[in-house]
């Protein structure tokens, strides 16, 4: 079977529960028709309970932002993956920008939460990206290779192909400032390669999405670019309105082209 288009909503530090049900409502009463794309929500831990039973029956899926590699313990703040299976969670964002650059976390720490997802049947979607510092100094493609190498260390061929990736430019990040499309193609080209290259094998199906303030305006310019297999969404995931008007044209794009 074809892989879908990925279209992960990551919700960060928003929605209490009565918005997070308001959002579903909404937004299951306009869309639920999405044969060709695979929708992933990332609510706040806060909300992965009510998000299990407001997307049963719907083909969404359920991700959270983030868990820790111990299975229990003095761990204050944390939350394991077992509690996210509690929650009917499928999915794990691992290595946000925002959690490297707002709370310390290291190539290191994002590779064993990689490999605790893995170990407990989670997907992880593993998140790199540059800094714009990096960017300027020709450091990108670089540091991309190295994210990887450390971030899949004692990660089998097999298990990377059950991963999700994201390339995540940390500039680009909630700041409206969108990669370029040659700026994407370059960095998805090289990520594949890499990953490639660390798993010893093809990684031609291995789903590589976009994230970095992508909307409804500019949704239909990535869709051009080679070698993206969906995205990752923050701030436009937020409204439901403007979330179905990328999902659509998501889906009208690719209906089109077959
Ligand atoms: C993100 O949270 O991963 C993200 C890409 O955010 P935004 O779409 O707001 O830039």
């Amino acid at each position: 079977m074809k892989n879908k288009f990925y279209i992960a909503a990551n919700w960060k530090m928003n929605k209490t529960l009565k918005e997070c049900s308001e959002y579903m409502d909404y937004f299951t009463n306009l869309l639920l028709e999405i044969p060709e794309s695979k929708v992933i929500f990332c609510p706040p831990f806060s909300a992965l309970f009510t998000m299990k039973s407001l997307l049963e029956e719907t083909p969404y899926a359920l991700g959270a932002q983030n868990l820790f590699w111990e299975e229990s313990g003095a761990y204050t703040g944390e939350i394991s993956a077992e509690m996210l299976l509690s929650c009917s969670v499928t999915h794990v964002i691992v290595g946000h920008s925002e959690r490297r650059h707002l709370f310390g976390e290291t190539d290191r720490m994002v590779n064993k939460r990689v490999l605790k997802a893995l170990s407990s049947g989670l997907i992880p979607i593993l998140c790199i990206g540059e800094t714009i510092e990096q960017r300027k100094n020709n450091e990108t493609l670089a540091v991309l290779e190295n994210q990887l190498k450390i971030g899949l260390e004692s990660v089998s061929g097999e298990e990377i192909n059950k991963m999700i990736f994201a390339y995540e430019p940390v500039w680009a990040i909630g700041t409206g400032e969108r990669a370029t499309p040659d700026q994407i193609a370059e960095a998805h080209v090289s990520v594949r390669n890499s990953i490639a290259g660390i798993k010893m094998g093809n990684a031609d199906n291995i789903p590589i999405l976009y994230g970095g303030s992508v909307n409804s305006k500019n949704v239909s310019e990535l869709l051009k670019i080679k070698d993206v297999n969906g995205y990752l969404i923050g701030g436009a995931s937020l409204n439901a309105d403007e979330f179905i008007s990328i999902i659509q044209q998501i889906e009208n794009y690719i209906k089109e082209s077959k």
